[in-house]
């Protein structure tokens, strides 16, 4: 009798889907049959952190929540105070009947961005100019770490988009105009996944462990064709087209095991990506066989109509039934969830499409070990900005850096400056600048000017770390011809470039360099020599300051460490970037892309002068 109860008892205690050593289908049936239809479509809601508690945790049986850009929990917080913040908000998650872990996201697109004292790496623009797989997959490493410091254990990163015009606000955000490079640098994945074992079924997600995040291969698909680069807009382009320049580097993710794919809010040939069942369903489910899950954009499925929000019934049934897994902040997350539910109910949307998001979700959830592992620990707290990770960082920006031009004639190169010398001017609006240097997507969604947003180097400071204790260096933010003449300069460094600026409010129709910018290199290039460098997070018009220029470099948006660009400046480094991105002469010329028929540009893709280092 006694035994027979004992046994009773262990067998209620035993849940097949808690077991890491049963199969992962076994694991996810098991589930799949003991959820209700409430507690499946909680799983498909992400919301957002500042409407998040435990209560609506459980409550809701909420799937995931995020930290959209820049929205942190105090604008200094430490790891800790994260951690806290995640594990706080997974303990009402836990309390659920049966305990299914939330996955917390956040938009660590350039290391970890949203968090003061993180490491911030070069945005993509730069790191396509490296060519350098191997390099990223460390630098995907490195924000895994960072990430999973403060206790997040997913990441709406890599942007995958092909930018194809730079007046698009998110070109910074795109490694390069040429596919290929966008395929190479998927590399990222691993790096922030783990290296996916060679017999992995094809498209299963794989997240290997505590120091891994799940990566988010963004935004599916052609974000970054729309028309005259205007964001969120529309792509034109023939499925031919589409195949060969914005799909490949989903083939590379997905065989690398991205967990997750964001839909993008631009349309293809006028349909919305969100609503577009062909390209999510039969497309990247079934011909990729992708099986993780697919997220919306943020109110993506809100906006599928215009005005967002006019027509909330059909934006449920077309996202949800063009295959959106994750509903990334609908517009007020208990419409959605009592929408969906009346659709299902009605058989209006097939209970087949919600198993089919909920077990994707949980595939994901099951494969990372969020089960086993659903709360975070301080044992990474100190990766937060370590120094391995701000050297990895110095030396991506050392990597991305392009060498435009270099003395008005090849016979008297300007580059390597002197470390030794009187004195030098370092001038320009972005000299003294980290908040520029850094870009987007930092600290704050838009990012913002200043030194106070976080800690890292100045190009200024990297000059005066960098020159002999003997050479005196002056800094003038815009000095003018008077203050130049009367000062004797050897020669000067003049920073300039584009102000921050992210999604929505980023597109440019003109692609100039804001004054004092212009003014800036006037003033100085006429009376000293000068070397400019361009902080920017696409290429700009410069044909108009050229000639005045003694020497041109491209540094993109190098994020924090900007003693990167001193250790080219002054021959520590050789520079080798080649462009990854055309460079125009004038604006009329756009759309222009390497490759196209008149290709007539001011420094083609590829370009790039090499300096040697004066090191050895
Ligand atoms: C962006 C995504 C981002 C999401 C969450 C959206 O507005 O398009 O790239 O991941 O917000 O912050």
């Amino acid at each position: 009798m006694l035994l027979c109860c004992l046994a009773a008892l262990t067998e209620a205690k035993y849940l097949k889907y808690k077991d890491p050593k049963q199969p992962l289908g076994a694991r996810i049936k098991d589930l799949m049959k003991k959820m209700t239809l409430a507690e499946k479509i909680g799983q498909m809601v992400q919301i957002e952190r500042s409407v998040a508690t435990p209560d609506v945790m459980k409550t809701y049986f909420i799937g995931s929540v995020l930290s959209g850009g820049g929205s942190v929990p105090a604008p200094k917080a430490s790891a800790e105070a994260w951690v806290n913040m995640v594990n706080e908000l997974q303990k009402g998650s836990l309390s659920t009947r049966l305990g299914i872990p939330m996955i917390y996201g956040i938009d660590a697109v350039h290391g970890h961005n949203n968090v003061y004292n993180a490491t911030i790496f070069p945005h993509n623009v730069g790191l396509g100019v490296t060519r350098d797989p191997q390099l990223i997959k460390r630098i995907g490493d490195a924000t895994a770490l960072e990430v999973r410091a403060t206790g997040i254990p997913y990441v709406f990163a890599p942007c995958i988009a092909v930018c194809r015009d730079p007046r698009w606000g998110r070109c910074y955000e795109s490694y390069s105009e040429d596919p290929k490079i966008v395929q190479q640098m998927t590399e990222i994945i691993p790096g922030l996944q783990g290296e996916i074992p060679v017999k992995s079924r094809k498209g299963v997600p794989f997240v290997a462990g505590k120091q891994k995040v799940a990566a988010c291969a963004k935004h599916f698909v052609g974000d970054g064709g729309t028309t005259k680069g205007i964001d969120e807009n529309n792509t034109v382009i023939g499925l031919n087209g589409l195949l060969s320049i914005h799909m490949p580097a989903y083939y590379n993710s997905i065989s690398k095991g991205v967990a997750t794919v964001m839909i993008s809010y631009s349309s293809w040939n006028g349909k919305r990506m969100h609503e577009n069942r062909d390209l999510v369903t039969d497309f990247l489910k079934n011909k990729l066989k992708f099986k993780g899950f697919v997220i919306s954009d943020w109110q993506g499925i809100d906006r599928i109509t215009s005005p967002p929000h006019a027509n909330y019934s059909y934006s449920v049934e077309a996202g949800v039934g063009a295959g959106i897994d994750m509903i990334m902040v609908p517009y007020n997350f208990t419409e959605f969830i009592d929408d969906l539910t009346d659709q299902v109910k009605r058989k209006i949307i097939p209970m087949s499409r919600i198993d089919d998001a909920v077990k994707r979700i949980l595939r994901v959830k099951f494969v990372m070990g969020l089960f086993e592992n659903p709360v975070a620990d301080f044992s990474l707290v100190n990766q937060l900005g370590s120094k391995e990770h701000r050297e990895l960082a110095r030396e991506a920006v050392r990597k991305t850096l392009v060498l435009l031009k270099n003395g008005k004639s090849a016979y008297k190169p300007l580059l390597p400056l002197p470390k030794k010398t009187a004195k030098i001017l370092v001038a320009g609006s972005h000299a003294d600048n980290l908040g520029y240097q850094c870009g987007g997507w930092t600290i704050t969604w838009q990012g913002l000017g200043g030194n106070d947003l976080t800690s890292g180097t100045t190009i200024l400071n990297a000059v005066k770390n960098t020159v002999d204790p003997s050479t005196q260096v002056v800094y003038s933010e815009n000095p003018d011809a008077e203050f130049i003449k009367s000062n004797k300069f050897s020669f000067a460094i003049v920073v300039v470039g584009d102000p921050t600026y992210a999604e929505m409010y980023g597109d440019s129709n003109n692609l100039t360099i804001p004054e004092p910018g212009p003014s800036t290199i006037n003033n100085v290039c006429a009376a000293v020599e000068c070397v400019v460098v361009v902080i920017s997070g696409r290429p700009v018009i410069i044909q108009p300051y050229l000639a005045k220029i003694d020497a041109l470099v491209a540094a993109w948006l190098p994020g924090t460490e900007g003693q990167g660009i001193a250790d080219l400046l002054f021959g520590d480094y050789g520079f080798t970037g080649k462009l990854a991105r055309t460079w125009l002469k004038t604006l009329d010329q756009l759309p222009m892309n390497v490759g196209d028929p008149h290709y007539d540009p001011l420094f083609p893709f590829g370009f790039g002068l090499t300096t040697k280092s004066t090191k050895n």
